[in-house]
This record gives C-alpha cells, sequence and structure tokens, in this order.
C-alpha cells in the first residue's frame, strides 16, 4: 500500500476543490451557515451503537480507506465538547454552561464505510492554578501533538485580548491548525467574518470556519472536510467501537455533569466521581459510585437537608445513564472526604487525570 503523508492531500490541486479551502472567504460561511438536517432521534446513544455494530460487519477498501485524530483545543467554555457531540451524534463528552468541566481528554470515534476519524476532546486552555491544572494542560499539549489535524476553537463572544492570548499559545504544534470561530448564531455573519479576518492575520492558519456548534451550524460540513483531509490509513479501532472509554468513565463524566448541574460555586470543582462497583446484567446495570470531596462542609452540602439533595443527584443522574446506556440502571451514591485530593498525584493517576 502506498503510504501518502497529509500533505500529499493538503498540496494537491485536484483534490475536492469545495473542501481544501486555503483561505477565508464569505461565500464559504454562507455554504457553511446552511442548516444540515439532523434528525433528533439519532442523539440516543444506543441507536447509534447498533447502527456501529452494523458498520463494523462491512469490508472496507484498505487501498482508499481514510483515518487520522483530530484535536478539538479551545477555553473552557468554547463549546468543543457541544461540537464533538454534534458531530458524533452522541452525547459522549459532558456540556454545561459553568467551565472547566472536560478534566479528561475524551475520545469520540466518528466512523463510516470509507472512513474513521478519532476526535480529542480536550479540557480548557487555563493557567494553572492547582496540580489538576497541570495535568489538564499537559492534555491539551499532548492531545495537539498527537494529532493529525487541530481545530483552535474560539469563542465568537470572547473578548478579542482573550482570543489573541489563546492564539498566541499555538505555536507550537505540528499539525496544520484550522480556527473555528463558534457561537456565530450569537454574533451573526458579519461581526464572524470581521474577527475571522483579525485572527487571521496574527497566525497562519491552515482554514477558517464560522460555525454553530449548538445550532448545528456548519457542523455536517466541518465533518466532510476533516474526512477530507485525513490521509489514507486503515481505521485504528473497530468500527464498532465509539469511544476509547469504558462505558463506566461515560458514566462518571455523567455523574458529574448532574453536580454541576446541581450544585453552586465552587463546590463541583472539588468533586471528583469514582465507580466502586459496576455489574452488568440483560435486564439492569448495578453501579455505585463515590463522590470524592475535600472537606466535611462540601460533604454536607452534597447531602443537603436529610438527604434530599443526594436523592436527587441520584435521580438525575440515574436517569441520563439510563438514556445513554439504553438500559435500565441501579445507580448507589456515596460521599467521601479525601483532604486535598486536587493536590495529590496518586490519587489524581488513580482517576486517570496522569500522564500516560
Ligand atoms: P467546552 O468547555 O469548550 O467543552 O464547552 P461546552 O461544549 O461545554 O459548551 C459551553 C457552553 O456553551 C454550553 O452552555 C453550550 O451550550 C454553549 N454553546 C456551545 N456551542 C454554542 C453555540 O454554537 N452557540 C451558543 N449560543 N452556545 C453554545
Ligand atoms: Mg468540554
Amino acid at each position: 500500500m502506498t503510504k501518502f503523508t497529509l500533505d500529499d492531500f493538503l498540496n494537491d490541486d485536484d483534490f475536492s476543490e469545495n473542501t481544501r479551502l486555503t483561505e477565508f472567504r464569505p461565500e464559504i460561511i454562507n455554504e457553511l451557515t446552511k442548516k444540515p438536517t439532523l434528525k433528533k432521534g439519532s442523539d440516543i446513544a444506543s441507536e447509534k451503537i447498533k447502527e456501529a455494530e452494523l458498520l463494523a460487519q462491512k469490508p472496507f477498501d484498505a487501498a482508499t480507506h481514510k483515518s487520522g485524530y483530530v484535536a478539538i483545543i479551545g477555553k473552557p467554555n468554547a463549546g468543543k465538547s457541544t461540537l464533538m457531540n454534534a458531530m458524533l451524534g452522541s452525547r459522549l463528552s459532558i456540556v454545561t454552561p459553568k467551565a472547566q468541566t472536560t478534566r479528561n481528554r475524551v475520545i469520540g470515534i466518528l466512523s463510516d464505510e470509507d472512513s474513521q476519524i478519532i476526535f480529542l476532546d480536550t479540557p480548557g486552555v487555563i493557567e494553572p492554578k492547582y496540580k489538576l491544572h497541570e495535568m489538564m494542560m499537559g492534555y491539551v499539549q499532548k492531545a495537539g501533538e498527537d494529532a493529525d489535524i487541530v481545530l483552535l476553537m474560539v469563542d465568537a463572544t470572547d473578548k478579542e485580548t482573550e482570543m489573541e492570548l489563546l492564539i498566541s499559545k499555538m505555536k507550537k504544534f505540528r499539525a496544520p491548525v484550522y480556527l473555528i470561530l463558534n457561537k456565530i448564531d450569537k454574533v451573526g455573519q458579519e461581526k464572524a467574518s470581521e474577527i475571522i479576518e483579525r485572527l487571521q492575520s496574527q497566525f497562519k492558519f491552515k482554514d477558517c470556519y464560522a460555525i454553530s456548534a449548538l445550532e448545528r451550524i456548519g457542523v455536517e460540513q466541518l465533518k466532510q472536510i476533516m474526512k477530507t483531509n485525513i490521509r489514507v490509513g486503515p481505521p485504528f479501532y473497530p468500527k464498532d467501537q465509539l469511544s476509547e472509554h469504558p462505558e463506566r468513565f461515560f458514566v462518571t463524566e455523567l455523574i458529574r455533569e448532574q453536580i454541576f448541574l446541581l450544585y453552586e460555586q465552587e463546590v463541583p470543582y472539588s468533586c471528583a466521581v469514582e465507580i466502586l462497583q459496576y455489574q452488568e446484567t440483560n435486564s439492569m446495570d448495578y453501579i455505585d459510585a463515590d463522590i470524592v470531596v475535600e472537606r466535611d462542609s462540601q460533604k454536607g452540602i452534597l447531602i443537603g437537608k436529610g438527604g434530599s439533595k443526594l436523592k436527587k443527584l441520584g435521580t438525575d443522574s440515574r436517569k441520563e445513564i439510563e438514556a445513554f446506556l439504553g438500559k435500565r440502571v441501579h445507580l448507589k451514591l456515596f460521599v467521601k472526604v479525601r483532604e486535598k485530593w486536587r493536590e495529590k498525584d496518586g490519587f489524581l493517576r488513580g482517576l486517570g487525570y496522569g500522564k500516560e
């Protein structure tokens, strides 16, 4: 099999003129802002799993099959998880209105008959404050180095100075960097074009796109562009695999998401979720999970008066997990205090936050 490099494709003029765009043009934004048709029901993970199983049974042509890694990088709250979920049509990464909810690098795998794109959804780019933050930044760097393509996501509603600071951190990546300006539903076309033109003068982006991950504007087209720009190669993962992480990882993410929705201020940031036991049966999954906090006072807040808050957390989490797994779940939650867990290396590694 002939080995191509990514550059062979990027420099090949015959290679799909429509998607190989080297500069920002307003007509491209217009093209990208056509709303894709995406049925709501496809968001159900269990449906996705069935589709994937069918796909895994189909043979692929090794001479033309393409594969590659795409890292989505940006500040907390830029919409990285939303974009990945929109691309995958399944909730693999948690999405909340509060910043810094993605601590791990989450991998989503998008397969079709002739391609496989592996998405690295990274925690937001932030200045290290705790040891945990340093590790998060380690993931960002690693994702940028591992990837074939980097999507730098910028929130169109951010301050200009913030956008520029982020771009100043982007110098070290080997892979081509695409600027993805998100949330254009909030700022409109004209402003979006203005921002892109300004940021383009600061960095040599492979290309620039304006999208709305939430409204799914430009998402389907972006998917096609990624597919065009990865290289020929076999799939890295079986086609029925939707993520590198086991289901239990998503369960902890779903519980953490509910914690962020249910509790105020600093409390959610002090919580880690660990699965104590995960037992599968045909009809039901039995899950026991620990919520680890730093102080007794946080434990009290989590539990609430007469256990009311924890009860609600349990019910809400269970519903989310059931929807995700497509089966019934029995969930038991416990709250544990472990002082200063965020400063302790060993414990972080145990949770999977450490270096690989
Ligand atoms: P992440 O931290 O970069 O992963 O950001 P999330 O995907 O968790 O999104 C953060 C917040 O921004 C959530 O409230 C999303 O609903 C919201 N959001 C994401 N994309 C868009 C968008 O295109 N338009 C608007 N208006 N909101 C968005
Ligand atoms: Mg996220």
